[in-house]
């Protein structure tokens, strides 16, 4: 087929939120979109299922944040975001502790009530550590012993499934510590939630596009290379290249819902357990993320991390060298590439939603 007969201008490989965006904005220019996703909904994993009558984040929770006005502006005129402070406490072996690492943390860790205070017990505690050889290392350097052992370090270990002693230095840069009362997770200028949830924003920007669900790129490529002039690919990047480079590996999560017969559940939206005992590392409490759910029940959902296995649901990218490397030597094969790269997956880095909203609407179409 020329490129004149071809029926679309884009077919863009995953409905996430990096192919929706591209897709509206294409939409916008007048040009005809296709979007097809192997899953059997839209959205990827800002996703959110009703439960008789609670939305619930099924890939977990998620709290959209930016500094960036352009960013929180485009959003808000897709869907206006109802705002939503995230507070999460941290559950230690059933004693509290308010996170991010703040005076209320410091107060409940050890009674003090001053900066000074708080500044002089994390001083004591941080060692002479000069050049960190492993996470442990690092978060003692950082933040002292008291936080990492009841914070930190069961916490992480779960998630990541090895001692921190054998995980890299750089997994952690900085562990934000505030000497001040202030348990807003996030220190972005704007933190919200879209109104009727994360359905309806994604749904507004695939209107007018041509959206096709349970449908995998790889199950027949040579068809879909041939309806559109260009292709926005936005899975996994080893797969595109059939691993020829081997497999990229990734930290996989497990998400257990139930169904209580209460309206609230914790109190707060989100619970991590910091303990390395509890399997899990944390619990959400959905209801918390939509003011306007008036269903006589709640759902939780405990996030048990697991070991990956190709197959397996991709979350998080592993940082270590082996990765990295391999990442690097697809990303210069995607760069030599007609078609273009976007997203989590493509670019194997974690991306929160304002960076894929950023990076999708600076991109060259
Ligand atoms: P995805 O959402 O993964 O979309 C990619 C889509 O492509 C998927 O739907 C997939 O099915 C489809 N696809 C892949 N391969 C193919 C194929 N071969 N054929 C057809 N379709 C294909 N960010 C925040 O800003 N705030 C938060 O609170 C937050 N919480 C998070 C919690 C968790 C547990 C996780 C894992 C991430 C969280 N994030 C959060 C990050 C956020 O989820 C991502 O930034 C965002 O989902 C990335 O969008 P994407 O389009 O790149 O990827």
């Amino acid at each position: 087929m020329s490129n004149q007969s071809k029926p679309y201008h884009y077919l863009i490989v995953g409905a996430g939120l990096f192919g929706s965006v591209v897709a509206w904005r294409a939409i916008q220019a007048g040009k005809r979109v296709k979007v097809i996703d192997r899953r059997n909904h839209v959205g990827g994993n800002l996703y959110c299922e009703n439960r008789d009558g609670v939305a619930v984040h099924i890939y977990g929770p998620h709290i959209f944040h930016t500094s960036n006005k352009m960013v929180w502006e485009w959003v808000n005129s897709i869907v206006p975001f109802e705002p939503f402070i995230n507070s999460p406490l941290a559950n230690y072996k059933g004693k509290l502790y308010n996170l991010p690492f703040n005076m209320n943390t410091f107060h409940q860790l050890w009674g003090v009530t001053t900066a000074e205070q708080a500044q002089a017990i994390i001083a004591s505690q941080r060692g002479d550590i000069k050049e960190p050889q492993n996470l442990e290392q690092q978060a003692i350097s950082l933040v002292g012993t008291d936080i990492y052992n009841t914070l930190v370090k069961g916490y992480t270990e779960k998630q990541w499934g090895r001692d921190c002693r054998d995980l890299p230095a750089d997994i952690i840069r900085r562990l934000p510590v505030r000497f001040t009362y202030d348990n807003n997770y996030f220190n972005d200028t704007y933190q919200g939630i879209p109104q009727g949830g994360y359905n309806t924003f994604i749904d507004r920007l695939l209107e007018g596009a041509d959206v096709e669900l349970n449908c995998d790129f790889f199950a027949d490529r040579e068809y879909w290379e041939s309806v559109a002039e260009k292709i926005v690919y936005t899975g996994e990047i080893d797969r595109y290249f059939d691993y020829c480079y081997g497999h990229l590996e990734y930290r996989t999560l497990k998400f257990e819902h139930e169904q209580l017969d209460t309206t609230d559940y914790q109190g707060v939206a989100v619970m991590n357990f910091t303990d390395r005992e509890t399997p899990y590392t944390r619990i959400v409490s959905h209801r918390h993320f939509d003011p306007s759910c008036t269903a006589p029940h709640t759902v939780i959902t405990r996030e048990y991390p697991a070991e990956w296995q190709p197959g397996a649901e991709p979350y998080y990218p592993i940082g270590d060298s082996r990765n990295s490397a391999l990442a690097e030597k697809y990303r210069e094969l995607a760069a030599d590439s007609n078609t273009i790269f976007g997203g989590r997956l493509a670019d194997y880095r974690y991306y929160d939603m304002h960076h894929i909203v950023e990076k999708a609407l600076e991109l060259e179409l």
